[in-house]
């Protein structure tokens, strides 16, 4: 997986967010993780399992279109959790757990920072399917995962965050991205 090239302003902006959050600014570097530039160019692929609508750019918004359909095809729902986030949003994730007085270093072990997210490229979802709570583990468990797991890939998708990635990451079965 490649960095997306960001420009200066986007890295001075990433970097005053991390500093109010109190994350170290070394992040990045030290656990190996590439940072996100923002995606611009963006459409609606309707609403997620909360009613709130959801975006994508438009080459992962026909991706995951496909992607639902064979599903279906197949007998499988997959349910949309989250797509494109903001900068501000990821910020307001962390600002959220933060009050509610979890530790940073809990929280960056299930939350890439404002900069580090794939949700910014707008190529990244998360799924889960009728009877199995949003992000949580047991998702691979589902027919919805072992069908993603076989097919996936032939449309374009990759799990982001297996077990033991490399960027100390938390194993999440339910996060794929379109491959650029
Ligand atoms: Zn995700």
């Amino acid at each position: 997986m490649s960095a997306t090239r960001t420009d200066d302003s986007y890295d001075a902006r990433v970097a005053q967010i991390l500093a109010e959050l109190g994350i170290p600014a070394a992040y990045g570097v030290d656990r190996h993780m590439p940072s996100y530039a923002e995606a611009r160019d963006l459409v609606s692929v309707g609403m997620d399992i909360y009613g709130r609508d959801r975006q994508l750019t438009p080459h992962a918004a026909g991706r995951w279109t496909e992607l639902r359909v064979a599903a279906h095809r197949d007998g499988i729902a997959l349910l949309l959790v989250s797509a494109f986030r903001s900068l501000e949003y990821q910020r307001k994730i962390f600002e959220r757990k933060i009050r509610a007085g979890e530790s940073l270093e809990h929280i960056l072990k299930v939350n890439a920072p404002p900069g580090y997210s794939e949700h910014h490229t707008g190529r990244a979802v998360d799924l889960t399917t009728p009877g199995c709570p949003p992000l949580a583990e047991e998702f691979e468990t589902s027919a919805a995962f072992a069908w993603l797991v076989r097919h996936a890939h032939r449309l374009g998708f990759a799990m982001t965050y297996p077990r033991e990635n490399r960027f100390g990451i938390a194993y999440e079965p339910w996060h794929w991205a379109v491959q650029e």
